[in-house]
């Protein structure tokens, strides 16, 4: 790889850190070597004016673009660089740096700040140009801001800590610089968003179009960290109970469900209820009570904490047992052998519920099942598809949240079928170490993950060097589901 700084002071810092040579070229990089020495991804490295209000100094600022003179050079890769950044303890950013070919006044800095830059420079721009072809990040640490100008008490020590700052983010860069290479990406299909996610997401944006901020919404609509902050940040007020919701308000149920005695507390609050529940988690509710009316014990095969699994126990607490495992199968009593029937979780792994379905069988000859499989096809589906690109993938990402059941099972649905995988809320968190000696990855996503992660995870991934792009079809989905008549 190949370290460009500018300064002497930076040089300084930057060897300290990397055993990488470092190319000094110069303010406004005058002394820009053509061509750039050695081979492989090239780093701008330095410190820098902080431009946005949010970038304070001793904050990292790692380039998604690049801008000098109207055009814009993409660093793909800067997420996977900013998380590894901020793992190491730093307060990092990500976002345009400009290039300027003098010191920028007040006026300059305001004006950039409102095109979205983050910190401005002399050189990266140049560096950039001069990278070519090569995956090429630029790493910034601010020494100054419009609020504190480097004529300012207490630029030494600020600068001294920058520089130590530095040193550290270029170890890092180093990291960074090791995972680059071609590689095939695999993209299962179908992955991502199901019919229920896309239901109960639409939901809450057409009541916010409707009624108007705030809209409360009883738990997380889906479980998906992402989709929670972006319709927060359209005025959804996500709460955990409804105790939280003033008298009268409007309030949405989340796609898992809620147990019939959260339906019995809005009524009696004269709540405004909009039912986002998935119909096929109302199925299993259904289920569960036509069972719990002939008196028969229903077990409830899913985790015992997991939402869904507490909204469908509320149907019938005194006849529904929890069955978490083979083991607990084991273990699980009926009121009369001779009067049970099962069902399932939505989001389980299809062969672990199948198995916990047997022993439960073996033990109740009697055991009635449900009409139609209770893991959702959705379920199904991406655990199909997950599987057929895992065996042939030297890694697989799954990307979704850590709460979201669906997706975990992804996980392990890659793992027994014998690939090293890692669930992922965005391309911030893959670690660079994985991507070590990766050359093919696979990657999937959970029924409430945003497809737009995928991509951004591709285009990250496009930025350590050529990626070949195929999309693996396991199975054709074409299921949607009518909204309530309160949205519709
Ligand atoms: S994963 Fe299945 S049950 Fe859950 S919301 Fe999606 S379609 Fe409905």
């Amino acid at each position: 790889m190949t370290i460009c700084v500018a300064l002497r002071a930076e040089a300084v810092a930057v060897r300290r850190g990397t055993r990488t040579s470092v190319t000094r070229v110069g303010m406004r990089a005058v002394r820009t070597p053509a061509p750039l020495p050695g081979d492989g991804p090239v780093a701008m490295l330095g410190v820098a004016g902080g431009v946005a209000p949010q970038v304070q100094v001793g904050d990292v600022v790692v380039a998604s673009e690049v801008r000098a003179d109207g055009v814009a050079v993409a660093c793909p890769s800067a997420p996977l660089l900013a998380g590894a950044l901020r793992r190491a303890g730093m307060r990092v950013h990500v976002g345009p740096i400009a290039t300027q070919p003098k010191f920028a006044d007040r006026d300059a800095l305001a004006l950039l700040a409102m095109t979205g830059v983050l910190a401005v420079d002399m050189e990266t721009a140049l560096i950039a140009a001069a990278a070519g072809d090569r995956p090429f990040a630029a790493v910034r640490v601010v020494t100054d801001t419009a609020g504190a100008r480097l004529a300012r008490p207490g630029i030494v020590r600020d600068g001294y800590r920058a520089l130590r700052t530095l040193g550290q983010a270029a170890r890092i860069v180093e990291q960074w610089a090791a995972v680059a290479a071609p590689r095939e990406v695999r993209l299962a299909a179908p992955r991502s968003f199901c019919a229920g996610v896309e239901r109960a997401i639409d939901i809450v944006e057409r009541a916010l179009d409707r009624f108007g901020a705030p809209v409360y919404v009883r738990r997380q609509i889906v479980h998906n960290a992402h989709i929670v902050a972006s319709l927060e940040a359209r005025g959804a007020v996500f709460v955990e109970e409804l105790d939280e919701v003033p008298d009268g308000a409007r309030v949405i149920f989340a796609a898992h469900g809620v147990a019939p005695t959260v339906r019995a507390v809005a009524a009696n609050r004269r709540l405004d209820v909009i039912d986002a529940t998935c119909p096929l988690v109302a199925k299993v509710h259904n289920e569960v009570r036509r069972y719990a009316a002939r008196d028969a014990t229903v077990f409830l095969i899913g985790h015992h904490d997991h939402e869904e699994v507490v909204g469908t126990v509320g149907e019938a607490a005194g006849n529904v047992v929890v069955v978490d495992s083979e083991a607990e199968a084991d273990q699980a009593v009926a009121t009369d052998p001779d009067n049970v029937a099962y069902v399932m979780q939505t989001t389980l792994a299809v062969d672990e519920a199948e198995g916990i379905a047997g022993r439960l069988r073996r033990r109740f000859p009697a055991l009635v099942a449900p009409r139609s499989d209770d893991i959702c096809y959705a379920t199904s589906n991406r655990q199909l598809a997950v599987r057929d690109i895992a065996a042939d993938s030297d890694l697989v990402l799954v990307v979704g949240s850590v709460n979201s059941s669906n997706s975990q099972r992804l996980v392990e649905v890659a793992e027994r079928a014998g690939a090293t995988a890692y669930l992922v809320d965005d391309a911030g968190e893959v670690e660079l170490s994985w991507l070590a000696g990766a050359e093919r990855i696979g990657i999937t996503a959970g029924a409430s993950a945003p497809p737009y992660l995928v991509d951004e995870l591709v285009h990250c991934l496009a930025g350590l060097g050529p990626i070949e792009v195929h999309e693996v079809a396991s199975v054709e989905e074409n299921v949607t589901f009518t909204l309530p008549r309160e949205v519709s």
